[in-house]
C-alpha cells in the first residue's frame, strides 16, 4: 500500500469524506514541483483538528480537489509560550521564525526595541514560514505570526499570570535558572543584535513576573539566542520533559 509523505496545511474543516478544494499554488506544488496525480495520498492539517489522510480525486494545473479518508494523527497543541524576538536581517529573521514553530513556540511576536534595526517586516511571509515548517516537522499545530508589536507597549498590556524568561546578555557568565519559576503560561524575550538598553534593561528587570536568564557564558546571535533559550525552556517547562 501507498504511504502518504507530502504533508499539506489546509484553511479548511477536516473530517471523513469532505472534499477540498485546492488552490492554485498548492496544485502547483502538488501535480507541478511534487508530481503527484489522481489517487496519490497527502497528509493534511488545519490548525485544529489533528492530522489527515487524502486522496487526490482531481489534479489540474491550476486547481485540483481532495477527498479526506481517515485521521491519522490527533490534534497536538504546543505549551502556552510566546517568543518576542526583535527582528534582524531578513535571512536570519525567516530562521528565527521557522526554528520558533519546529521548537513549538505557541505564538510569534517581533517586537520592536529601542536598539532595534529594522523597522518593518513582512508578516504574510513569516507566517508562511511557520506553515512551511509546520508541514516538514511533522506538527499539527501552526503559530500566529503577528504584526510588529512595539515592546513598550506590549509591556503596559502585558498579562500578568504570564511570566517572561527575559534573555538578557549583560548576565553572560552568570547562572539563572528557570525551574524555580514554575509552568503555566510563559513568553521568552530575546534582543536585538545592539541588545537591550540601559532604560530597558532597568524596567524589565523591575517586573514581578519578569524572570533575568543567562544563556551561557558567550554572547549568543540573536538567532542563535532564540533556539537556545526555546531548548532550555522546553527542556525545563515544556513538552519534552
Ligand atoms: N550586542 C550585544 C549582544 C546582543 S545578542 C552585546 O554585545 O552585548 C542578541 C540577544 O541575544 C540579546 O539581546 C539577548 O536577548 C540574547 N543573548 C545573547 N547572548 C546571551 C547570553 N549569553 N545570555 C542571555 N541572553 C543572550
Amino acid at each position: 500500500m501507498k504511504t502518504a509523505k507530502i504533508r499539506l496545511y489546509v484553511e479548511h474543516p477536516l473530517g471523513q469524506g469532505q472534499t477540498i478544494p485546492l488552490s492554485r499554488d498548492q496544485a502547483h506544488y502538488l501535480f507541478g514541483v511534487m508530481r503527484q496525480g489522481a489517487g496519490d495520498l497527502v497528509l493534511l492539517f488545519n490548525g485544529t483538528g489533528g492530522e489527515w489522510r487524502a486522496r487526490v480525486a482531481e489534479a489540474g494545473k491550476r486547481g485540483g480537489t481532495l477527498e479526506v479518508q481517515e485521521q491519522t494523527a490527533p490534534q497536538r497543541d504546543p505549551p502556552d509560550l510566546w517568543l518576542l524576538f526583535a527582528p534582524i536581517k531578513k535571512a536570519r529573521t525567516d530562521f528565527i521564525v521557522e526554528k520558533a514553530a519546529e521548537m513549538g513556540a505557541a505564538r510569534i511576536i517581533p517586537v520592536q526595541t529601542e536598539f532595534t534595526n529594522s523597522e518593518r517586516i513582512r508578516q504574510d511571509r513569516l507566517q508562511a514560514h511557520a506553515v512551511e515548517a509546520a508541514e516538514q516537522c511533522g506538527g499539527t499545530y501552526v503559530p500566529e505570526v503577528t504584526d510588529l508589536q512595539k515592546l513598550d507597549t506590549l509591556l503596559s498590556d502585558w498579562p500578568e499570570d504570564r511570566q517572561l524568561m527575559f534573555c538578557d546578555e549583560a548576565l553572560a557568565g552568570a547562572g539563572a535558572t528557570l525551574r524555580a519559576a514554575g509552568g503555566g503560561a510563559w513568553a521568552i524575550l530575546i534582543g536585538p543584535e545592539g541588545g537591550f538598553s540601559e532604560a530597558e534593561r532597568a524596567r524589565l528587570s523591575a517586573l514581578p513576573y519578569a524572570h533575568p536568564v543567562s544563556l551561557g557564558p558567550r554572547i549568543l546571535r540573536a538567532d542563535t539566542a532564540a533556539v537556545a533559550a526555546l531548548s532550555v525552556w522546553q527542556q525545563a517547562l515544556g513538552d519534552w520533559a
